[in-house]
This record gives structure tokens, C-alpha cells and sequence, in this order.
């Protein structure tokens, strides 16, 4: 699964781990994520500012 990194702080959502912290459930897809979603560690970056890495 993919990692989304924001461009400015380096937070990196990782599909396959998603966010506990934030509420985000294991495998819980990018696009799946509220459309208002911003960078939980900088809360510059949108969700559309986010540089998608597939491994
Ligand atoms: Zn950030």
C-alpha cells in the first residue's frame, strides 16, 4: 500500500498502518480520509498537497 508524506514536516501516512492516533484504522485508504483532512503534525498541508510514494 501506498505512504502519503506531507511536503512540509515529513509526516508520512502509511496505508497499511494508518493513524491510530488520529482515529485512522489499519488499511484505511488516502482517499478514504475526510476530504478536510490537514496534516495532523503541521496543519499547513492538505490533503491534496500530499506526495504519494508506492512501494
Ligand atoms: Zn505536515
Amino acid at each position: 500500500m501506498p505512504i502519503h508524506i506531507c511536503p512540509d514536516c515529513g509526516y508520512a501516512y502509511d496505508e497499511a498502518l494508518g493513524d491510530r492516533r488520529e482515529g485512522y484504522a489499519p488499511g484505511t485508504r488516502f482517499e478514504q480520509l475526510p476530504d478536510d483532512f490537514v496534516c495532523p503534525d503541521c496543519a499547513v498541508r492538505a490533503k491534496s498537497d500530499f506526495l504519494r510514494q508506492d512501494q
